[in-house]
């Protein structure tokens, strides 16, 4: 596995493959890469010749209040995962952007509502990042997960409309054994915490296996949670993540609350009924 330090090496190395008519995948992250990173990466390896990884915490996805300076680092054992997944590229720039960059990239719409409506400016900062590391990896295929499922939704939309030549796979939410969903902040939590943030998924397998109207299903998702701040409980639809009011249909049950100063999200799909 080669470890590419500057955009001018990723460019260079994906031009040589493209050249060589080799597919490219790719798997965009922030690093402290745990199973949910590694599962991408699985999904993805067999279906391609070149398989890269990115690690950016990106600064402009981050609002001024949060936790830019303290995300959490560990270059060796992402390194270690990643090599041992044999991924062939691993991408770390230390900065991503170009001098006197000055363009950004904003899907309307589907950004306004969720995440969007309590981080300003976030998925701004998602679409141009990914629209440039597509760019830079010229990657055939890239995998998002749906642990960030409105941010997988959003790319899918930013790739459409500008028909970047890229595919938008999803890859599952992997959850720890206790259930709680995989994240990079998790480490964040202390003993206390941790258990009051298994709430939010005891609060997902509820209201997707519950029976009821939406009303009863988040009245009975409210019941079970114990958090400090709830951001959203909504169900909405799954395309268009607008609220959703019949259970007819697929829909998708997601959260976002902090536990302590900890941001977590999860969501799961609610069957037709
Ligand atoms: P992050 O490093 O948090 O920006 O995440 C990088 C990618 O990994 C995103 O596409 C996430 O949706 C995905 N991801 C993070 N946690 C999980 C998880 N528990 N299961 C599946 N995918 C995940």
């Amino acid at each position: 596995m080669d470890t590419l330090l500057s955009a001018e090496a990723m460019s260079g190395r994906a031009a040589a493959w493209k050249r060589e008519g080799l597919t490219i995948g790719f798997v965009p992250t922030m690093g402290f890469l745990h199973r949910g990173h590694v599962s991408l990466m699985e999904a993805l390896r067999p279906r391609v010749d070149r398989l890269v990884v990115s690690i950016y915490v990106n600064p402009l996805q981050f609002g001024p209040k949060e936790d830019l300076g303290r995300y959490p680092r560990d270059p060796e054992g992402d390194s270690q995962k990643c090599a041992a997944v044999g991924v062939d590229a691993l991408f770390m720039p230390e900065n991503l952007y170009p001098s006197g960059f000055s363009t950004s990239v904003e899907v309307s719409g589907l950004t306004e509502r969720l995440c969007g409506a309590f981080r300003p400016g976030h998925f701004e900062g998602v679409a141009t990042v990914c629209t440039r590391l597509f760019g830079l990896t010229r990657a055939d295929v890239a995998i998002l997960g749906e642990k960030d499922y409105q941010q997988l939704q959003v790319v899918r939309r930013l790739v459409r409309d500008l028909a970047l030549p890229v595919e938008i796979v999803g890859g599952e939410l992997i959850r720890d054994e206790d259930g709680l969903a995989l994240s990079s902040r998790n480490v964040y939590l202390s003993p206390d915490e941790r258990k009051r943030a298994l709430t939010l998924s005891k609060a997902m397998r509820a209201m997707a296996s519950g029976g009821g109207d939406v009303e009863a299903r988040l009245a009975l998702g409210r019941s079970i949670l114990d958090v400090d701040k709830l951001d959203y409980l909504e169900i909405v639809d799954p395309d268009t993540l607008q609220p959703a009011t019949d259970l007819s249909k697929p829909t998708r049950a997601v959260i976002a609350a902090f536990v302590g100063k900890t941001r977590l999200l999860d969501n799961v799909a609610v069957a037709a009924v």
